[in-house]
């Protein structure tokens, strides 16, 4: 395989040299932020609403990038074309940098910028026909007034946890509640539930990352004629719905046929499900930024 190259700091590395210190704050207590972004045929599918959330994110955390969001979006296209990428993966990682061993960010001179562009299949294909059986998970989702979802942070012991429980229970994801028992997001993707030709999923407030997945389904179902809504529901309401999918950057939309046991419809893949994945597929192919189709095609 050919050589993989990361961008580090206003540089290109090979994977192997791509090394960050000990005492880099985002390794040392989570303090960063990141963003997982998708290109697919040279689309790279809303890097405009993907840096806006990581700009905020950053703004939130007092972090301050070291680059305008149209410096991003060149170093972005310039991974993607030293890896030849045309349908990849992107990870773009901005952590509080070198500092000494004490909490306080001023200790650290200046933020590391890290993008990691690579080909990516998260769930098997054979899982997009079967479905995924999933479980509801003891871990809860932190409470928005602690630290907020919305901050995509370097600090995912949550996630993490969900993740830990979900593998102890055999499946290979989980849904977390929020404290409150509303049902809250997956470990890295949202949930959303279907009702005949309605369609529902958490609202913000509730704990969830508002997903830029979740945010292009809401769209893209609207325009389809389903009608959409974001409300609270809970463990009940799932194991009574019609439909239960996952959305996520990584994930696209992938059903989930079983949770806790109950079976959801027939235990298959609904057909909602499968038209939403596919308008997604052929949606994220033909929109996104034609620079980017020019450059990589
Ligand atoms: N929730 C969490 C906790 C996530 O990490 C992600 C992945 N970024 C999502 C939801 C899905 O968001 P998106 O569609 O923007 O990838």
């Amino acid at each position: 395989m050919s050589e993989q190259w990361i961008y580090l700091n206003g540089d290109f590395v090979e994977k192997h040299e791509a090394k960050i210190s000990v005492y880099d704050h985002g390794f040392l207590y989570g303090d960063g932020v990141f963003e997982g972004i998708r290109v697919y045929e040279g689309n790279v599918f809303r890097l405009q609403e993907h840096l806006d959330r990581l700009y905020n994110s950053a703004k939130s955390i007092m972090l301050s990038i070291p680059h305008s969001k149209e410096e991003m979006k060149q170093l972005v296209v310039q991974t993607l074309q030293k890896n030849q990428l045309s349908n990849a993966y992107i990870r773009l990682v901005i952590s509080r940098g070198v500092g000494n061993l004490g909490l306080d960010p001023s200790s650290c001179a200046r933020p590391q910028v890290i993008i990691i562009a690579e080909e990516l299949a998260l769930f098997p294909k054979e899982l997009y026909e079967s479905g995924l059986e999933i479980v509801t998970v003891a871990t809860r989702r932190n409470r928005p007034d602690v630290l907020s979802p919305k901050v995509k942070s370097l600090n995912y012991l949550n996630n993490i946890l969900v993740k830990i429980e979900a593998s102890l229970a055999g499946v290979s994801e989980a849904l977390m509640l929020n404290d409150q028992g509303y049902v809250a997001e997956g470990s890295a993707d949202n949930v959303f539930i279907v009702k005949g030709t309605e369609l529902l999923t958490p609202p913000g407030y509730v704990g969830a990352l508002e997903g830029i997945t979740r945010n292009a389904i809401i769209e893209f179902a609207k325009d389809l004629g389903y009608t959409v809504k974001e409300e609270p529901f809970t463990r009940h309401d799932v194991y009574v719905a019609d439909e239960v999918f996952l959305t996520g950057t990584a994930a696209e939309v992938i059903a989930v046929v079983k949770v806790d046991g109950r079976v959801i419809g027939e235990g298959k893949p609904g057909k909602e499900t499968k038209r939403l994945l596919e308008a997604f597929r052929e949606r994220v192919v033909i929109e996104g930024e034609k620079v980017y189709s020019e450059t990589l095609r």
